[in-house]
């Protein structure tokens, strides 16, 4: 049932009774959130989550930033996604449906799932790793990462996954920041129909550095030749072989590490961000079951993520698990074999829950409604989205040719630092807007302030915070508490700085107006502007580089890099087309395909202020082809003339 108001408003959709009536959510929700303060929070860890030590401290604040949740309270991840439930007698239950790219498939219940992690976590353990120890996960999306996140889990060690898309540089410095002992990955995967390889990533990455790496474990995924150290690598197949079906989960703090992910910051240097334990998880659960409406008996939930960003941690690997969900986890991208991969998917495995990307989205408008149209996609009864804004067409054009006008859509704003959602509707509760993720969950307090710090009223631009600290919220970054505390609490005290601007409208809802800091979103996928300009100047033809995100009407930002050529490059006269190229080959190589430029334009001067500072935001006005702005405060005013006339020549 939707709902038209009158014109001068945004068009709301007001949940369906039918949905509202079986909905794991209610309004009370938020008064209980209201009234209870840290004891809904406890309520929610103790309902959600088994404990071999109950907790009886709920919330440490005692020396902000650094919070302490159910601190005394002992539990352990793995038991609670896994064991717990084939101890209540759902063994029999699928855990996770694995789809891999070329059409293979797999599917482990509860039971069999407990045995891999129980193996995984032997076979570990017989390599040396210990508690607190640092396993750099390094995969394809197959069920091997999740068991392999699980078995870090198990165990107590430290699971630092590194998206299998980025370089072998990449992975050096996140292995070398965690001091990893082991890391764990694949000979390779497929993309796009093809064999790829993944293991020669990792043996360049510890050529060059990773001395802490004692072994390295690899799965078999696709047969291909890949090279093996002997002493070092270990096949997983056999090492599994070899291990036990049992395996007595270690107690874990609930203040113990759970994992490091990195994430792209205002610098060069990606961020380690730290999560631990028992809050982690009680609000992966609880976020899951509400936002997600999961019931554990009947749906079928699909998260498109990759396990390489927090979303594939949170509502992969534990959220769903947690909660005892039967999940399909894909291989693959969304036009291999064909464009309709994914409708076939929710079809095949009658998939009821989808969790996705704008990006996605708006790729599958692009591809035409004719082709989900062919699909039987009954089966969906909630649709999600995560990554980034999802602007109102594309949102519309979800329910209706996905979700049959009838699926609430939650649109839901968070980062790896937050751990968990923070903001969205509440499906069956919430009267939902195309384009605002709306309004905090029951126990989570944002605000939208100014410069200062000060509250804005509603219609006013301003910066994004949480107000009060969360269970799931990141501890620290791994081994640097003060850029923890100057990147997110030096700006207003004691609140939390997301880096994203926003402003509540007239109804109060929350719009993200995107980052306001040297971060860019492109695919859902988060860019830091210094570290593609340092990978631009490494390249021998650039001496200097500037980078920025201009809108895409599809990936929502894309790369525009502006850059100088050497003294040498200019005098060696090649062609300028080859040479962009080049380079953005280059940024492919150094850091990640995702992170190669969508274009390189090669340009004489770049616009400096006085002091030096390159003004990106005239540089945004070229790239998203903008009569340029204000240049008054550049040293050199001509310099933006000469950047237009340059690349109106080319
Ligand atoms: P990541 O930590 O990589 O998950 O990226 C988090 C960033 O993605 C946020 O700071 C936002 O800029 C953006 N983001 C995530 N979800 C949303 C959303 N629902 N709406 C708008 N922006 C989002």
């Amino acid at each position: 049932m939707s709902q038209d108001s009158n014109s001068t408003k945004q068009r709301t959709y007001a949940p369906s009774q039918e949905f509202a009536s079986q909905a794991n959510a209610t309004a009370d929700l938020y008064t209980q959130a209201e009234e209870q303060g840290e004891e809904f929070w406890a309520n929610q860890a103790r309902d959600l989550l088994s404990w071999s030590t109950p907790f009886n401290s709920v919330l440490d604040w005692s020396n902000p930033p650094f919070a302490k949740w159910f601190e005394d309270g002992k539990l352990n991840a793995a038991y609670n996604a896994v064991d717990r439930h084939v101890e209540a007698g759902n063994g029999d239950r699928v855990a996770l449906h694995f789809e891999g790219e070329p059409g293979d498939s797999k599917s482990y219940t509860y039971s069999e799932l407990k045995d891999e992690v129980s193996k995984a976590a032997n076979a570990m353990e017989s390599l040396g790793v210990s508690k607190g120890d640092r396993v750099a996960v390094y995969m394809p999306m197959i069920a091997e990462a999740v068991i392999t996140m699980l078995a870090c889990a198990r165990i107590g060690a430290i699971h630092s996954v590194v998206f299998g898309g980025f370089s072998a540089d990449a992975l050096r410095s996140r292995i070398d920041d965690g001091e990893a002992k082991l890391v764990v990955t694949a000979d390779g995967s497929y993309r796009r129909g093809k064999p790829t390889q993944l293991k020669p990533a990792v043996d360049e990455a510890l050529s060059k550095g990773g001395k802490s790496v004692k072994h390295v474990l690899v799965v078999k995924r696709n047969g291909s030749d890949v090279p093996f150290e002997n002493g070092r690598d270990v096949w997983w197949h056999e090492a599994l072989e070899a291990a036990s079906t049992e395996h007595t989960p270690s107690e874990q703090g609930a203040e113990d590490p759970l994992f490091i992910l990195y994430t792209s910051g205002t610098t060069g240097k990606p961020k380690g961000i730290l999560h631990t334990t028992g809050g982690y998880l009680t609000q992966a659960a609880y976020t899951h079951k509400n936002v997600f409406d999961l019931k554990p008996e009947t749906d079928v939930y699909w998260c498109t993520a990759d396990v390489g960003w927090v979303t594939g941690h949170t509502y992969i690997a534990y959220g769903p698990l947690l909660n005892g969900a039967t999940q399909v986890i894909y291989e693959g991208t969304p036009d291999s074999p064909h464009r309709g991969r994914f409708w076939e998917i929710v079809q095949k495995y009658g998939v009821t829950i989808l969790y996705t990307s704008p990006t996605a989205i708006r790729t599958m408008m692009k591809w035409g409604e004719e082709i989900p149209a062919e699909f039987d996609l009954s089966s969906l009864r909630l649709l999600g989205t995560v990554g980034e804004a999802i602007n109102p067409e594309a949102w519309t054009w979800f329910r209706k040719y996905i979700g049959a006008e009838k699926c609430p859509i939650v649109d839901t704003w968070w980062q790896t630092e937050t751990g968990a959602i923070m903001i969205s509707p509440l499906p069956g509760v919430t009267e939902t807007k195309p384009g605002s993720a709306q309004i905090p969950l029951p126990g989570i307090a944002v605000d939208v302030v100014d410069d200062a710090g000060t509250s804005l009223p509603n219609e006013t631009d301003g910066f994004l915070v949480v107000r009060k600290p969360w269970p799931s919220m990141l501890r620290t970054i791994w081994g640097d508490d003060d850029r923890f505390v100057n990147t997110y609490w030096a700006q207003f005290g004691d609140k939390y700085f997301a880096g994203d601007g926003a402003k509540r409208d007239a109804d109060g809802d929350v719009w993200i107006l995107g980052r306001v800091d040297d971060v860019m979103n492109v695919s859902g996928h988060r860019l830091s502007t210094p570290e593609i300009e340092s990978a631009l100047v490494s390249h021998p033809s650039v001496a200097e580089a500037a980078v920025v995100g201009a809108a895409d009407e599809t990936t929502g930002q894309a790369v525009f890099a502006f850059v100088i050529l050497s003294d040498h490059a200019t005098t060696e006269a090649r062609d300028e087309t080859e040479l962009s190229e080049e380079i953005r080959a280059h940024v492919g190589k150094e850091i990640s395909p995702i992170a190669k430029p969508k274009k390189v334009l090669i340009v004489p001067e770049l616009p400096k202020t006085r002091s030096g500072k390159i003004m990106r935001r005239l540089l945004k006005d070229v790239a998203e082809d903008r009569p340029v702005g204000d240049v008054s405060t550049l040293a050199d005013q001509t310099v933006m003339q000469q950047i237009v006339d340059s690349l109106g020549t080319k």
